[in-house]
């Protein structure tokens, strides 16, 4: 029976333990913090919870135009809603916290054995075969046999030494949820994926917010368009965005924290979350010493099936760089051992990714984006259709947001699609089945969709591409 140490139980790890462990492999996951890992413990499940608290609010705050007034217990007219953070952050941890014991339990019932400690690799590693050292919080160390090895050790939150988190008004992504008190102004640091969706949750929470972004517009690896959409969303909300502004130093003075521009300009709030970016957990794994590279950054290298520059040594998830998801790591994990435990594997194909921004509006890609077209990368025809010109939008109140298709000229293969809109993560579905299994417009558009419906806006701006 083939032995495999997996370092990191997130869910590049976890994800290849299961499918290492059903191909009959002898699965040992040494973990440091907690099985799900970031993912679940401190960045998607924790965010994604407390966005589904600020998904609400979003919507009571529109209740008034569909004809419902709150009252309080008088029966007098009530004007507003306020969140409890302490209530939502407790109920936050909660979930997190269930959720990374469900994962360990699935996984000791199916008989993979998890060892709590920091993983290292050990002696013989990096020449198809030898040992992982796990060394646990008591300090006693144990050498663990490996016919093979995935790290998995994903990323942290990158800062500064001028913008040191201080877990209390000065934070990072994973320290958000100790808040007891709302913010009376937050400051986010960071226009990209982590930054928008923290600025478009608080803000829906009713806490005063200031977005610091060092670029033209927010969320610059994203579809121009939509990011366009999402800004004047966040505007019209009250959301002060500073656009090209790049952040010096954050400093804090009791109740007081100020961000200081390179320019000079200051911002002052209550709290400031930094959102700058990831740095891989690649230090201290004997990876060099093994023959594993990595690249400037300190990510590891791997190639299209999660194989390092080491024999018998893989890697995947965060600590890889990319597409820094889930659902890629994931993927990664799974391909991995699927490969060396000699199943069939199908490389990653990055153009079927689908991913979202869960900021209010949410931003859903997949496929060949119409930055590509436009630079020439790629030719295609590609379509935008606004959402509020759909029945089903017009009901729900809906203004913002459109569907976007990108097809192939002559053949009216779909590539590539945006969706923005509430729950555009549902919405993409369509699209990124339609690039997986490579339908044309005209498939598309032919496939029922409900009267009325979000999705019926997929099938139109199909529809339009049709090609006469
Ligand atoms: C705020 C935020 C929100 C996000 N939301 C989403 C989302 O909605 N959807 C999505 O798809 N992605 C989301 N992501 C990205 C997603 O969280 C990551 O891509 C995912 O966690 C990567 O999984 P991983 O297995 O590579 O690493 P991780 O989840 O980071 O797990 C790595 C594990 O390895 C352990 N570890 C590290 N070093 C060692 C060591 N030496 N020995 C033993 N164990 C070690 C860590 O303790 C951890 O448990 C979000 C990220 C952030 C920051």
């Amino acid at each position: 029976m083939s032995s495999v140490v997996i370092i990191g139980g997130g869910p590049g790890g976890y994800e290849a333990a299961l499918v290492a462990n059903q191909l009959g492999a002898d699965v040992t996951v040494v973990d440091r913090d907690g099985l799900g890992g970031s993912a679940v413990l401190t960045d998607c499940v924790p965010s994604k919870t407390l966005i589904a608290t600020a998904e609400v609010m979003t919507d009571m705050s529109s209740a008034a135009e569909l004809g419902i007034n709150f009252h309080d217990a008088q029966g007098d007219t009530a004007t507003g809603i306020r969140v409890d953070l302490a209530k939502v952050n407790a109920r936050v941890k909660a979930l997190a916290n269930a959720q990374s014991a469900d994962i360990e339990d699935r996984l000791t019932r199916r008989g993979i054995r998890i060892v709590k400690g920091v993983g290292r690799l050990g002696k013989g590693e990096g020449r198809g075969g030898g040992e992982v050292v796990a060394t646990r919080p008591n300090g006693t160390e144990e050498s663990i046999h490996a016919d093979a090895v995935l790290v998995a050790t994903g990323a942290h939150p990158r800062v500064l030494p001028t913008a040191q988190p201080d877990g209390e008004r000065i934070l990072t992504w994973e320290q958000v949820y100790d808040l007891t008190e709302t913010p009376s102004h937050m400051i986010v640091v960071g226009s990209g994926v982590t930054g928008a969706e923290f600025a478009s949750a608080y803000l829906a929470l009713g806490v005063p917010v200031t977005l610091v972004s060092s670029r033209d517009r927010v969320l610059p690896g994203e579809d121009a368009d939509a990011a366009t959409v999402l800004e004047d969303v966040l505007e019209r909300r009250g959301m002060t965005i500073l656009g090209r502004s790049r952040m010096q130093s954050v400093t804090r003075d009791g109740d007081t924290v100020t961000v200081t521009l390179t320019d000079g300009r200051t911002v002052t709030g209550s709290h400031c979350i930094l959102a700058l970016g990831s740095i891989a957990n690649s230090a201290g794994l004997g990876l060099e010493e093994a023959g594993v590279q990595l690249d400037d950054g300190g990510f590891i290298r791997v190639d299209k099936v999660s194989r390092t520059t080491a024999p018998g040594v893989y890697a995947a998830g965060d600590c890889t760089g990319g597409f820094m998801l889930a659902s890629t790591a994931a993927m990664a994990g799974r391909i991995a051992m699927r490969h060396f435990l000699g199943d069939a594997v199908q490389p990653m194909d990055l153009k079927q990714i689908a991913s979202n921004v869960f900021t209010s509006p949410e931003i859903a890609t997949v496929g060949w984006s119409q930055a590509a077209v436009d630079s020439g990368e790629i030719q295609a025809d590609v379509v935008k259709l606004d959402l509020r010109g759909n029945p089903r939008a017009k009901m729900q109140g809906i203004r913002d947001g459109f569907v976007k298709l990108v097809a192939r000229p002559g053949t009216g293969v779909v590539i590539g699609g945006v969706v923005v809109g509430p729950r555009a993560s549902e919405l993409i579905h369509p699209i990124t089945l339609a690039v997986a299994a490579n339908l044309t417009v005209d498939q598309v558009a032919n496939a029922f969709t409900v009267y009325p419906s979000l999705s019926g806006s997929v099938a139109e701006a199909a529809r339009r591409l049709h090609q006469v």
